[in-house]
């Protein structure tokens, strides 16, 4: 049985797959104008990690990753210039959708090498959200329709006040009247959100019932969800930044316009943080805005391997932040070096030892306790009782869900 802390209740829940046998997962993937940080990574080793869980359950698993290539302002509650225009003049790139294809192309396949490295199953779908203007301009007409839209002179807005259940994930408290009133620009409250942008100097955009523009983020991800896992479906993940506004807007959009839950269990994993170096009062969370973004191409040219950093990534539970240090990624990278050489004399191989299995098991499946199942590896690493051939079956075995390339 799989444990899964929900965020939608705040609880630890059993997993109950909506068609027997199968586990159907969104994860909101990156947006392609840069590459991606050893935070952002740290959300597709968790997916990674719930993947592979599921698997060794017996589930069969469908996960799409997708591909954000237009609509992300650098302000995740719409303020802000689009974060892929922004990459277009750092590189000097025309303004146009060639230029938009040529960065989302660069971008796009830095980040699926990075998942090559991270030995990080593939997933089925990597939908691009400029590949599914249909169903995202469909999505934002039944919204309409249904009253849950009004234009500004910028674009068309969703209307949160009239969605009675708007906040559920994380339990946003409603806003005091005060701070209602200072919504941006003439939005009719501040956490209204943009479902179609239009384009500020008709330069780079796509045509639709509104103007020239292009979808906001959050339309993008409810459109892409429900076109290749349908609605609603199993497990949608993200970090914890996407808990208040980008995943509480998917929810709002998709019940709004379907009247059916987006999906069952929302699950969320906790920052990369770095240690604040003028401070010392704390850690700051890893961003590209902080100016503190370490890439794992970066990682590699100090001579540690990317799997170090997936162990190092294990070592910790996916729900409490992780601090990034050179010492610690060192420590870890040490550990799992030990590993190695223990694992690389052995050839022998006879039966996966069924007590160590279960303890595995359960450490796993309860919400991926990936320290305590480590704390399980190496227990057995160490026991006399267990002959060598048995220990590399039993490890092979564990290495299914903890993918750190033992084989
Ligand atoms: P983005 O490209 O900004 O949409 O982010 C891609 C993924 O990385 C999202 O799931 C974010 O929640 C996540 N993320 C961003 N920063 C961090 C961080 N410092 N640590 C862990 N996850 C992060
Ligand atoms: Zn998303």
């Amino acid at each position: 049985m799989i444990k899964l802390h929900n965020t939608l209740s705040g609880k630890l829940e059993e997993f109950k797959p909506i068609k027997a046998g199968e586990a159907r997962m969104y994860h909101c993937g990156p947006t392609v104008y840069d590459y991606a940080h050893i935070g952002n990574l740290r959300s597709y080793v968790f997916a990674d990690l719930l993947r592979r869980t599921f698997e060794f359950s017996g589930y069969e698993v469908t996960q799409v990753v997708n591909i954000t290539d237009i609509g992300h302002l650098t302000s995740d509650a719409d303020t802000g210039d689009d974060k892929m225009v922004k990459g277009l003049k750092r590189e000097n790139l025309p303004l146009t959708l060639e230029g938009l294809k040529e960065l989302a192309d660069k971008y796009e396949k830095a980040f699926k090498d990075d998942l090559v490295a991270l030995n990080i199953e593939r997933p089925q779908h990597f939908p691009r959200a400029t590949a599914y203007l249909t169903q995202e301009i469909a999505l934002i007409k039944t919204l309409e329709e249904k009253g849950y839209a009004y234009k500004l002179a910028d674009g068309l807005y969703f209307d949160t006040g009239r969605l009675k259940s708007y906040g559920r994930l994380g339990g946003l408290t409603p806003m005091s009247e005060s701070q209602a009133r200072v919504g941006g620009a003439e939005k009719k409250s501040p956490r209204d959100f943009v479902l179609w942008k239009l384009s500020a100097d008709n330069h780079l955009g796509f045509h639709s019932p509104w103007g020239t523009g292009f979808p906001g983020w959050h339309i993008e991800c409810s459109a892409m969800s429900r076109a290749l896992l349908h609605q609603p479906f199993d497990v949608h993940t993200g970090g914890v930044d996407h808990i208040p506004v980008h995943h509480n807007n998917e929810i709002a959009q998709s019940e709004a316009a379907y009247d059916t839950p987006l999906a069952n269990f929302w699950l969320h994993n906790e920052f990369v943080t770095v240690a604040a170096p003028s401070t010392e009062l704390g850690v700051n969370k890893m961003a590209k805005s902080e100016g503190n973004f370490i890439t794992l191409k970066a990682l590699q040219e100090k001579g540690f391997s990317p799997l170090a950093y997936r162990y190092f990534l294990l070592m910790a539970h996916y729900r409490t932040p992780v601090t990034f240090s050179w010492e610690a990624l060192e420590a870890a990278s040490n550990a799992f070096e030990k590993l190695k050489r223990f694992v690389g004399p052995l050839s022998a191989i006879n039966e996966v030892d069924e007590a160590y299995k279960a303890k595995f098991k359960e450490k796993i499946e309860n919400d991926l306790n990936t320290a305590q199942a480590l704390a399980v590896l190496w227990t057995l690493v160490k026991d006399k009782e267990v002959t060598p051939e048995n220990k590399l079956a039993t490890l092979l075995d564990f290495d299914k869900v903890l993918g750190l390339g033992l084989k």
